[in-house]
């Protein structure tokens, strides 16, 4: 390749993966690489981010306009994917598309990318001539940068997980129902709240009787209350009584780690939204192909990479740290509750919790820009 910097169109930068991986990108200086066109589907010949090569913002829908890039960065979500990235490709567009979208990622040639864990694959991809390049589900990234140390160590048999996902994974604006959903509570409940003799039974029937649906509780986006409750279910239904996320963790989990037929790890569990703003958890049981030492086992999950920060299994340590609020904004992914079961010895208890938004979304697409850069320029 020449040493001219390659086109990237970034779509999607202003929503909730888009803004926090254009923040990433901003910090780790990637935009030096690229000239850089950013495009919208709403504010077309608008201001573009000071980081643009060119100054405004260009239509998202424009595909004209889109073929002229040798990347296209997008977070504009399933729909935009769904229709713009066949129209670019049956226009004989050969670009690089890398996409936080679902859409693509179970198809043959897309590629999955989360470096930590299949580095030797992306490359393979690249080198093969893969175009698409897809990051995965939040939670299943989360879940495999946790448990790294067992699963290299061909350790694990299967993987129970159960989720604690917060508002913001599923975008802006659902973050922001739930902060309303909390300023209505508390404004329902105002005096009873402040007044030290009031009576708690009384309070409690006053917000049940919101949290019911029977007043008018905002919960358009959601369909269902968060703040003060919890919602058993995320994306849609799948025939075998799963959702579509939980389906994610086993499909999406192996397809990372190139594992197919007989090698896979079954992986299942409940998904569930909570009202936490940023950041998921997750409780998971691990069984293990033969009987844990637990202080080894310990420093497989403990040294697997970087970004792991090991919570010993104390409540003083639990409270200060292994948290959503602790992990938000933070590229570390918190491992703690490591401990054996009441099951047998090859099981383990491990809970996780990892920015969504960083590790779970933007940071696996960036590192995959430099990773691309690395390999072909
Ligand atoms: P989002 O916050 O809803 O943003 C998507 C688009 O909505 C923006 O690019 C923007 O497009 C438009 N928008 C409209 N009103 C907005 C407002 N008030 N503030 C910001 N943007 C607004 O979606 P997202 O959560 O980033 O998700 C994008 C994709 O990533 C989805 O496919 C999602 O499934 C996937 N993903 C999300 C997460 C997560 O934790 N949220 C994690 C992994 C993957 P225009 O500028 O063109 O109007």
């Amino acid at each position: 390749m020449s040493g001219e910097k390659l086109k990237l169109g970034f779509v999607g930068w202003r929503g909730m993966v888009g803004s926090v991986l254009l923040d990433r990108m901003h910090q780790e200086n990637d935009f030096e690489y690229f000239d850089t066109v950013f495009f919208s589907t709403s504010q077309k010949g608008e201001k573009a981010p000071d980081v643009a090569s060119v100054d405004i913002l260009w239509d998202a829908f424009d595909c004209d306009g889109l073929k002229k890039m040798d990347i296209i960065l997008t977070c504009q979500g399933g729909d935009y994917t769904s229709k713009i990235h066949g129209e670019l490709r049956k226009a004989d567009w050969r670009g690089i598309w890398v996409d936080a979208a679902s859409t693509l990622r179970m198809k043959d040639n897309a590629c999955l990318v989360l470096d930590p864990l299949n580095k030797g694959l992306i490359k393979d991809e690249i080198h093969k001539g893969t175009l698409d390049f897809i990051g995965a589900n939040c939670t299943v990234s989360l879940m495999l940068l946790a448990l790294a140390g067992p699963i290299k160590a061909n350790m694990v048999e299967w993987i129970s997980t159960h989720t604690y996902q917060a508002a913001s994974g599923a975008g802006a604006q659902n973050m922001k129902e739930l902060l309303k959903q909390m300023g209505h509570l508390y404004k329902i409940g105002e005096n009873l709240i402040e007044d030290p003799h009031s009576n708690i039974l009384e309070l409690d029937k006053l917000i049940s009787h919101e949290l019911q649906g029977k007043s008018n509780y905002p919960q358009d986006l959601f369909g269902a209350p968060l703040a003060g409750s919890l919602i058993p279910w995320i994306d849609s239904p799948m025939e075998n009584g799963q959702t579509r996320e939980e389906w994610k963790a086993m499909v999406e989990g192996n397809k990372i780690l190139g594992l197919g037929g007989g090698q896979q790890i079954a992986v299942d569990g409940t998904c569930v939204r909570i009202g936490a703003m940023r950041s998921h958890s997750q409780a998971i049981t691990l069984k293990c192909k033969s009987d844990v030492n637990f202080s080894e086992f310990s420093d497989l999950i403990s040294e697997a990479h970087d970004w792991l920060d090991f919570v010993p299994n104390n409540k003083e340590d639990t409270l200060k740290r292994l948290s959503p609020a602790n992990y938000s904004g933070s590229l570390n992914i918190g491992v703690g509750r490591v401990r054996p079961m009441n099951l047998g010895k090859e099981f383990v208890n491990v809970f996780t919790v990892g920015d969504q938004l960083l590790w779970g979304a933007a940071e696996p697409l960036r590192r995959f820009l430099r990773l691309y850069l690395e390999v072909t320029v």
